[in-house]
């Protein structure tokens, strides 16, 4: 005989109990759950999302992206590691200050990487690390111009915002910024949404995704850092201004050439 599918009513509320429970509990698109604290994304009427880019121990692969966001006119927020940094120094002195003088900025992202720190890691640990991290980029970069691309905020190794954490950025005065688009990590927060920020890696990979950033986007969108999609301003014009600016010293740089070879 053919079983009744009819729903108790019990059944019904054990459902709708789930279904309710499901909604509520549902992951964010990006799949991570963190404190309320971490930004992710930011409210914005822009046609505009932030492009983040982590770690930097791939010296060449940091050369290569800092060439396709000069060329693009597009300016960068890097979460740097303190060793990592070292490792760039190393094969290319001089990079940090291009990075810098470039007008991408810098953010912390611990002096080691190291996870299993961080998990168990106290604010006191945080803060001397932290503290490692700024002397590291002020004496690469010099005061004045670490000044200058800094910029005031963490991000936790492989995105381990413990309270620990987020009690040390309170304590410094830092905003612990996430992330909501992982598109060559897990293909996360795709298509890319305005307000989003974008998580890259210095890495041979990642150089291919940002050279075809407008390939993830929601529609026409413009990459930018994270302080300049909270400012009221578009930033559109800003990198416009840049990109042409870049042009006409390349063509002063070009007509001197000829006029030397003349
Ligand atoms: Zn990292």
């Amino acid at each position: 005989m053919k079983e009744n599918y009819k729903l108790s009513r019990r059944d019904f509320i054990k459902l709708t109990g789930l279904g309710f429970a499901g909604f509520v509990l549902k992951p964010k698109e990006s799949g991570l759950y963190w404190p309320k604290e971490v930004v992710s994304r930011i409210e914005t009427d822009k046609p505009e999302y932030a492009l983040t880019i982590d770690d930097g121990w791939r010296p060449d692969s940091l050369v290569t992206m800092l060439d396709i966001l000069k060329e693009k006119g597009v300016k960068a927020d890097f979460f740097l590691v303190g060793t990592a940094a070292i490792s760039c120094e190393g094969k290319y002195p001089g990079i940090l200050s291009r990075l810098a003088d470039e007008g991408h900025r810098i953010a912390y992202h611990t002096y080691s990487h190291d996870g299993n720190e961080i998990q168990k890691a106290k604010s006191s640990w945080l803060s001397s690390d932290y503290d490692d991290w700024m002397s590291l980029f002020k004496s690469i970069l010099g005061s004045a111009r670490f000044k200058k691309a800094f910029f005031r905020g963490a991000r936790a190794p492989g995105g381990a915002f413990t309270d620990e954490f987020i009690r040390f950025t309170q304590k410094k005065g830092l905003t612990p910024y996430g992330w909501f688009s992982d598109p060559s990590t897990f293909n996360r927060g795709i298509p890319i949404k305005k307000g989003e920020i974008l998580l890259l890696h210095v890495r041979f990979s990642d150089e291919d995704y940002l050279a075809r950033l407008d390939e993830f986007t929601d529609g026409p969108l413009i990459p930018t850092t994270i302080s300049c999609l909270q400012s009221q301003e578009s930033c559109v014009s800003s990198c416009i201004k840049e990109r042409d600016r870049l042009d006409n010293k390349l063509n002063k740089m070009e007509e001197i050439f000829r006029d030397d070879n003349r």
